[in-house]
């Protein structure tokens, strides 16, 4: 044991955790599936966008000069819609063209008149205002072919994806999706549904760890809770370690008799670091059993949430060489006093408010970290430096969740 690295700094557990990188695969997929995937390379535009001049406005193209004094009457000669074959359209001074949103603008034309703006009679068009040179949406304005139009690492949302067929990819490079085991240890532990005898509580942390993995794109697989024995653990760890590329585990870690996970780990795994310096959640580890990398995060639900998000969320970011997920980070002044340590990263949950001053933060429930209402309630974890005070007044930084 006195050989594994013990209580550390959260960038040295990371580091040291990044050096048993997953490996990463790319696949293409269709834009249809790739919602919420995460974009594997840097996605260049294949056309400028928009790949003409087109109007921004149903109205009338026009010469801007033809348009000085008004009232100026023109000949409307051709209409241009937003369809293809409509290319060859030209004016000269004194013609109008009757354009609709997204047409090409005719050659000739350097201007667009709202419709509101016109007074139509016959083949004649009035206008009492002179044109200005706006509402032409330029070729390549918003991207031009080649540019670099999404980073790798990006998340595919909705806008994202849209971005994607705009600059004509019909399929995209996206990062395999993970398999990400989740195991939960107890033998206090109950599903929700089943009757409760006394001494028992229901089992949370699988589903919230659950919707982490499926919030960061990979896939869950969420095995039943394990008695605490080690034959049951080492059964369940070999099992997930076929199963999946990657394997967390939550409670049994820390000092206690019966946390056989961090037992089973010291003797028969691959230990690779126990303990890190953020509190709540002390006491987790990483290493691999049987070649596949796992962590063991806390059973206190705060805590096996935080410990994702501190440990899990940069290992997978490091590993797949994305920046995703971003940390969210805002600066808020504390309304109340925050409890903070000595030698730890402190990640209170705070509520934030907007105010004309900025964010201010409150704590406004108790902090046990089995306290998931105080959780689920939250807007933010403090990211208080170790040795930094949680003062009432103090500005500081909140990692968005
Ligand atoms: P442990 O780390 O196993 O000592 O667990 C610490 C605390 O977290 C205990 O109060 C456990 O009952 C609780 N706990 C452990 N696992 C879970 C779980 N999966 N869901 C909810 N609470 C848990
Ligand atoms: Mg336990």
């Amino acid at each position: 044991m006195s050989e594994v690295p013990y209580f550390l700094p959260l960038e040295e557990a990371i580091n040291l955790s990044l050096k048993h990188k997953l490996s990463c695969l790319v696949e293409h997929v269709s834009l249809d599936n790739a919602h919420q995937r995460i974009l594997a390379e840097d996605l260049h535009s294949m056309v400028n966008d928009p790949p003409f001049d087109n109007s921004a406005m149903d109205g009338f193209a026009v010469r801007h000069e033809d348009t000085q004094h008004p009232p100026s009457t023109l000949k409307v000669v051709a209409t241009s819609q937003a369809a293809a074959g409509k290319s060859d359209l030209s004016l000269v001074s004194g013609q109008a063209v009757r354009i609709m949103t997204g047409a090409p603008v005719p050659n000739g034309a350097d201007a667009i008149i709202p419709i509101e703006a016109c007074i139509i009679s016959g083949d004649q068009v009035t206008l009492n205002q002179p044109s200005k040179p706006h509402f032409i949406r330029k070729c390549g304005e918003n991207i031009a072919e080649g540019q670099l139009g999404l980073e790798k690492g990006t998340p595919l949302t909705p806008q994202a994806i849209s971005m994607c067929a705009t600059m004509g990819h019909p399929t995209v490079p996206v990062v395999q999706r993970l398999k990400i085991g989740i195991i939960s240890t107890g033998d206090e532990l109950k599903s929700p549904g089943e009757q409760l005898s006394y001494g028992e509580i229901y089992e949370s942390n699988s589903y919230g760890l659950s919707g982490l993995v499926k919030m960061l794109g990979h896939i869950p697989i969420r095995y039943p809770a394990v008695h605490d024995s080690m034959e049951a653990l080492r059964e369940q760890f070999t099992i997930a370690a076929q199963e999946c590329d990657l394997f967390l585990t939550s409670g049994g870690v820390s000092m206690g008799e019966w946390d056989f996970v961090r037992k089973l780990m010291e003797t028969e795994g691959n230990l690779v670091f126990w303990r890190v310096k953020i509190r709540p959640g002390s006491p987790p580890l990483f290493g691999h059993w049987n070649g596949t990398p796992m962590f063991g995060l806390p059973g206190n639900p705060v805590s096996s949430h935080v410990v994702f998000r501190m440990l899990v969320v940069p290992y997978l970011r490091g590993s797949l060489g994305t920046n995703y997920p971003h940390d969210r980070i805002v600066h808020a002044r504390l309304n109340t006093n925050v409890r903070s340590t000595k030698d730890c990263l402190t990640l209170r949950r705070v509520t934030l408010k907007s105010t004309d001053e900025g964010f201010i933060a409150n704590q406004p429930k108790h902090q046990g970290s089995g306290n998931i209402d105080s959780l689920s309630s939250a807007d933010g974890l403090t990211l208080l430096q170790p040795g930094q005070s949680g003062e009432a007044g103090q500005l500081i930084q909140v990692l968005l969740l």
